[in-house]
């Protein structure tokens, strides 16, 4: 399975990504035939690489690309985190044009999925250890991690230490 998924993939050397070139589904994630059924390929490559995944476990993407199966960029997640996840999207999304160029009415502490403080978040982006070390050490997700270092998250903190620089 293991080669199947790498001779049927392409690394993008820009992003990083594993992209699947097979079948899709409408939503872009890959499939592929696992001799029984059509099964995910970010999740056959989980579980090439950690095995069966758990009832109520959801394979995720750090880097948002659906038809990434690069292992360093997926994480589990339980099925309630995920829909949260997919949530705070959603309505970044559609607030996105209503709120243009205003900050967020809820940002940083105040908002419900960030688990730690400004003062950590200033931490996290000054620290250079890899994620997984940082996300360990504070007790938050790897992707978020990720997403204080690339704006997604505390973005206007991120904005403004780059800005202090100057
Ligand atoms: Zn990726």
């Amino acid at each position: 399975m293991r080669q199947k998924l790498l001779d049927r993939s392409e690394i993008m050397w820009d992003t990083g990504c594993r992209e699947w070139k097979g079948a899709k589904n409408e939503s872009g994630y890959g499939r592929i035939w696992s001799g029984e059924r059509l099964v995910y390929a970010h999740r056959a490559m989980w579980e090439c690489e950690y095995g069966s995944i758990p009832l109520g476990i959801s394979i995720c993407h750090q880097c948002d690309n659906p038809r990434c199966i690069e292992i360093d960029h997926l994480f589990c997640a339980t099925h309630q985190e995920n829909m949260r996840d997919c949530d705070v999207k959603r309505r970044r999304k559609n607030g996105a044009a209503k709120m243009r160029g205003q900050p967020s009415p809820v940002r940083g502490e105040k908002h419900g999925l960030v688990k730690i403080t400004e003062t950590q978040a200033r931490e996290i982006l000054a620290d250079d250890r890899p994620a997984k070390d940082v996300a360990a050490q504070y007790g938050i997700s790897v992707s978020l991690v990720y997403g204080i270092r690339n704006g997604r998250n505390w973005g206007w903190l991120k904005a403004g230490l780059e800005a202090d620089q100057f």
